[in-house]
């Protein structure tokens, strides 16, 4: 995998027809990196488990949008997916939540249930289904939208930033669950080798419905274009890493 701690400046610039995917557009991070992409003049699929909520996203994002319902915990509703998008270049896993709790004893095996349905178990079935089409792709490219906080390196403390002894032990369900996404994106990268590029992002924190009533966090559109950095990657870029917003890399 890749050696580099630093992605490149350089984005690949979209070749006319590109198509993305992303999961969970309707807000947060994942709409400013669809409205990011459309930008750049790439056509978004904006997933979306409630329909008329991507509707509205689409609407807002222009005519480069298109609302398609997609719950990435349910089979049928991934697999209908498949067939409305069709082609796709770019496949960016944004779908997640945070299903609360606190350390091992504060938290339900529900919790943990929840939050792995959507973040890990949720991210493999849409990547399984959607690999066809991108493998027909020319320059595949999927970013999985993680946490440093499932980075194990930070967990332990190995970071000069933050300050880890204070949630130690905590958000367990949801910290563990971006640990799994992480592991899942540096063997899935392993095994499709450099055909299809995958990496995970850290998007730091940010003030979106996740963390509704925490009153804290940056602009989400700031983590989107972290997003887009990966998605628009150059042919000799880096895949099988974890990169922060900012394109630092981050330690597993
Ligand atoms: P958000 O605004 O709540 O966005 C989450 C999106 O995921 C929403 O569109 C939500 O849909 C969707 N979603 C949830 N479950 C789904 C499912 N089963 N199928 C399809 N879509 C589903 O929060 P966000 O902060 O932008 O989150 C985006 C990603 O960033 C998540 O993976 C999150 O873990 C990650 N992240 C966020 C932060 C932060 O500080 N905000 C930090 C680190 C990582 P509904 O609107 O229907 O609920």
């Amino acid at each position: 995998m890749t050696d580099i701690d630093r992605l490149p400046e350089a984005i690949r610039p979209p070749d006319p027809g590109l198509i993305a995917l992303v999961t969970g557009a309707n807000s947060g991070i994942g709409f400013e990196t669809a409205r990011h992409l459309i930008g750049l003049g790439v056509t978004v699929w904006v997933g979306a488990r409630d329909l008329a909520k991507g509707q509205t996203a689409a609407a807002e994002l222009g005519p480069s949008a298109h609302a398609v319902q997609l719950d990435v915990t349910d089979p049928s509703s991934v697999e209908a997916a498949v067939s409305q998008v069709g082609s796709v270049d770019i496949l960016v896993n944004n779908a997640g939540v945070n299903p609360g709790g606190e350390d091992i004893d504060g938290t339900s095996i529900e919790q943990f249930r929840v939050a792995y349905e959507t973040n890990v178990f949720g991210l493999i079935g849409v990547t399984q289904a959607f690999l066809p089409a991108l493998r027909r792709s020319e320059h595949p490219r999927i970013v999985n939208v993680s946490s440093g906080t499932g980075s194990l390196t930070w967990n332990s403390g190995q970071n000069p930033q933050f300050d880890w002894e204070r949630v130690k032990g905590g958000g367990i369900a949801y910290r563990s669950s971006k640990t799994a996404a992480n592991a899942v994106t540096l063997l899935m990268a392993q095994a499709l080798g450099e055909s299809v590029k995958v990496n995970a992002l850290a998007p730091g924190l940010r003030r979106t419905n996740l963390v509704a009533g925490m009153s804290v966090g940056g602009d989400p559109a700031e983590a989107a274009a972290g997003a887009v950095r990966l998605a628009l990657l150059p042919d000799d870029g880096p895949t099988g890493a974890l990169w922060s917003w900012d394109g630092t890399r981050v330690p597993w």
